[in-house]
């Protein structure tokens, strides 16, 4: 089974994607955390892409592209997997259409998280105060200011994303504001029938 989550960030595709991974044995691909590992690792990748995720903006789609190519390659990305993160820009969605298409593969469900910013915002002030909380540093994404850039940038750019899967027929909508069991039960309801657990 191969999955999408759409959806701004702080929306709980994350948490989502952890459930999923669990409950259908299929591993989370999430650009930002290969991104993330990327800098830590001070690839070249890395350095191109460290100021851009820390000023909340996108990574040009090539870099991203070639990392997702690579990486559903993978032994453990046979069977399916979860996508968190990516496509987030038309032209994403374009190549990983290709790339699939090559494989004779196809996306099963797309799974588009609905929430209120406001509530969004709120949400990610707590984090940062949480993780601080347990004396961890905080990502310097998550910080207030730099979040509402990537709202900006996921109303910019990602929304656009949503109606290409729409008009596909692979959309599903799930809100996301709900208690987290609640989205996890939307997110079963939504997935196709064989694959149900
Ligand atoms: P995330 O953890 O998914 O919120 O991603 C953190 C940051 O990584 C984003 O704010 C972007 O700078 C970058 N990033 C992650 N995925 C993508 C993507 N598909 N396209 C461009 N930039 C991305």
């Amino acid at each position: 089974m191969r999955l999408i989550l759409l959806g701004p960030p702080g929306a709980g595709k994350g948490t989502q994607a952890q459930r999923l991974i669990e409950r259908h044995g299929i591993p989370q691909l999430s650009t930002g955390d290969m991104l993330r590992e990327a800098v830590a690792k001070g690839t070249e990748v890395g350095r191109k892409a460290q100021a851009i995720m820390d000023a909340g903006q996108l990574v040009p789609d090539e870099v991203v592209i070639g990392i997702v190519a690579d990486r559903i390659e993978e032994a453990d990305a046979r069977k399916g997997f979860i996508l968190d993160g990516f496509p987030r820009t038309v032209p994403q969605a374009e190549a990983l259409d290709r790339l699939l298409d090559a494989k004779g593969l196809r996306i099963d469900a797309v799974l588009e998280f609905q929430v209120d910013e406001d509530a969004l915002v709120a949400r990610i002030e707590k984090r940062a105060a949480d993780t601080l909380a347990a004396g961890k540093p905080v990502r310097k994404d998550d910080t207030p200011e730099v979040f509402r850039r990537r709202l900006q940038e996921f109303r910019q750019l990602t929304a656009a994303v949503v109606p290409y899967y729409r008009e596909r027929g692979l959309s599903h909508t799930i809100g996301g504001m709900a208690p987290i069991d609640d989205v996890t039960r939307q997110i079963e309801g939504a997935l196709p029938v064989e694959a149900r657990v």
